[in-house]
């Protein structure tokens, strides 16, 4: 039943003057309000505010509308009523409206995760037939933080001399790698030549897959400790630490040893801090004795109670596994007009001459489906202007560029543009009020990417890479060229990166199209504005190999491939593992081909 049927507006403006309140519709019957949760530890209303202690009955979350049976009403200068038939009021909340739990003020949570017949607690003033909330705090403890029990079976099993119990625990947990991955059993296995025994539960995955949050906890990030490698340790709310070895110490798309931890930690990830299940901790990789193996989590799990490492496999076994990491980010509902994009993440580095700011992205939403995780480290361009607004979530009063500063957790509205460009800043909010203090450090000139490109750069295919593809297409063209004297056909870098973008875009944008639609910008279009000849062609395919890709393009392009004015080639490949987009293809290849 819509609102406006039950409650007429002008029975309803009544409503905001408590004294009548008694002569107001009346929703489902309350309990007393003595049993609010923890009133008495909630904060008093703000100058010019008032307080609701108030019980939901709808959230209309097109419109942004709560209703709610108020039965305590805190007047700005401290008075308190209690209603004797609860009062239905309706509150208009904001995107940035901070919902969250009394005891975890750190995560704002969705509208979304509001449910009906939950009390809350709203701070904000009337304004015509409703009421601006400004602040909503839910007055139960937060289930995600929660601590959970421990199943420890009675003590069957003694605790060994090096610390090792051989009770079988289940403990609650997230699987440690979102995303494809395979193990076996292997605790207690022998190691080193027999001189010891295998702690931990060796998890393989694909380098840079990601790895999350296992449980609630404090995390601490070690890096270069021997056998162990780069660490990520989190100190479970539940009782219970979580050892992840192993971790990346690569440059993207390499062995070379010399990843920073940029390409280990996730962007934002701070000795110390808070971590919630789930959550995009940092990259696979095969740090330590790993080294020269296949790229794994060596996953331990031990008992701060018992101070004894236990086997994680039936933990592993029966943990939640997710495709790709769940995104911690305020007012998930923040609406995003069409060919604007949402960009959440850490600010890398600013260029304060260009007004350009480069963010090692958590999580973006470029085709309106909702925030999805970064699956690999990405870094994406944001350029502002004149027009650009600065400010802290939640607080009106606006900041500037110069405000800005490295380090911060921001979410930003930006426009979208044709990848190579970084997008046009429209919006930005920081999170300053939620995060400590940010450490400003000097602007270093970029040297891990490539730092003339200034769109998003998937980490991974570097020009040696992108070049390979295009050599298995021209070993098959060349000769058949040189038959015909042609000069053979060249490997163009700028035309690889082009299509390479090009296939970036496909999988953000969840299309497959010579036509970003987001945009109104075509392949071809993208090759001339980076310098390609006015006849480039384009193509994109969903083969299954490059192989495949030199049959098709031999068979549908000949002509073109053997045409003397033909000169160069670019291809670009992404690849997705688990493709949860609308558009499934698995394998995005986008080929330029330059004629003159
Ligand atoms: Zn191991």
């Amino acid at each position: 039943m819509s609102f406006s049927r039950k409650f007429p507006v002008s029975a309803f403006a009544l409503c905001m003057l408590p004294i009548l309140a008694t002569a107001c519709p009346s929703g489902s019957p309350l309990e007393s309000y003595s049993s609010f949760p923890n009133s008495a530890q909630l904060p008093q209303p703000g100058p010019g505010q008032s307080k609701f202690l108030t019980q939901i009955t709808e959230v209309d979350i097109s419109r942004k509308l709560i209703r709610a049976n108020t039965d305590t009403l805190v007047s700005p200068d401290g008075t308190e009523l209690f209603y004797g038939t609860p009062a239905a009021h309706t509150f208009s909340i904001d995107a940035i409206t901070p919902v969250y739990y009394i005891n975890n003020q750190n995560r704002w949570i969705s509208i979304r995760e509001l449910k009906p017949g939950t009390p809350i607690a709203i701070y904000g003033k009337p304004n015509g037939n409703s009421i601006i909330a400004e602040q909503i705090i839910i007055p139960t403890p937060d289930p995600k933080t929660l601590p959970q029990t421990p199943v420890i079976p009675a003590g069957l099993n003694p605790i060994e001399h090096d610390k090792v119990c051989m009770d079988r625990v289940v403990v609650p947990m997230i699987f440690p790698i979102a995303g494809r991955n395979n193990w076996s059993d292997t605790f207690l296995a022998s190691r080193g030549g027999g001189t010891r025994r295998h702690l931990g539960q060796d998890l393989m995955a694909s380098k840079l897959t990601p790895a999350v949050a296992t449980f609630s906890g404090t995390v601490f990030l070690f890096t270069g400790r021997g056998n162990a490698g780069n660490i990520i340790t989190i100190e479970g709310d539940n009782g219970w630490t979580a050892q992840y070895y192993h971790m990346n110490n690569d440059s993207p798309g390499t062995d070379d040893g010399k990843g920073t931890a940029d390409f280990c930690f996730a962007p934002g990830i701070r000795n110390g801090e808070r971590v919630f299940p789930g959550q995009l901790i940092g990259w696979i990789g095969d740090s330590g004795n790993a080294e020269g193996t296949a790229p794994h989590i060596h996953f331990e799990i031990w008992s701060q109670a018992t101070g004894a490492v236990y086997n994680a496999a039936p933990s592993l076994s029966a943990a939640k596994k997710l495709s790709s990491p769940v995104v911690f980010a305020p007012a998930p509902d923040l609406t995003i007009p069409k060919g604007y994009g949402r960009y959440e993440g850490v600010i890398k580095n600013i260029d304060r001459d260009r007004q350009v700011l480069i963010l090692d992205l958590i999580a973006s939403d470029t085709n309106g489906k909702g925030l999805q995780s970064v699956t690999r480290p990405t870094r994406e361009y944001l350029v502002a202007d004149a027009k650009s607004r600065f400010s802290i979530f939640g607080l009106t009063e606006p900041l500037s560029f110069q405000n800005i500063l490295i380090g911060d957790r921001i979410t930003t509205i930006a426009r979208l543009t044709p990848p190579g460009k970084g997008q046009e800043l429209t919006e930005l909010f920081a999170l300053r009020n939620l995060a400590r203090p940010v450490v400003q450090t000097a602007w270093q000139p970029e040297t891990q990417t490539q730092s003339e490109n200034n769109g998003t750069i998937l980490l991974g295919p570097n020009d040696e890479f992108l070049a390979s593809l295009a050599k298995v297409v021209l070993d098959e063209v060349n000769p058949i060229r040189a038959e015909k004297n042609l000069a053979p056909l060249t490997f163009d870098p700028m035309l690889a990166r082009t299509a390479q973008a090009w296939t970036v875009s496909m999988v953000d944008g969840d299309f497959f199209d010579l036509t970003d639609g987001r945009i109104n910008q075509s392949l071809t279009e993208l090759a001339q504005r980076n310098g390609a000849p006015e006849s480039t062609i384009g193509v994109i395919s969903s083969a299954p190999s490059i192989k495949t890709i030199a049959n098709l393009l031999l068979k549908d392009y000949r002509d073109d491939l053997l045409s003397p004015s033909t000169k160069s080639i670019g291809i670009g490949h992404t690849y997705l593992d688990e493709d949860t987009g609308k558009v499934t293809h698995q394998h995005y290849w986008a080929i330029l081909i330059a004629r003159n």
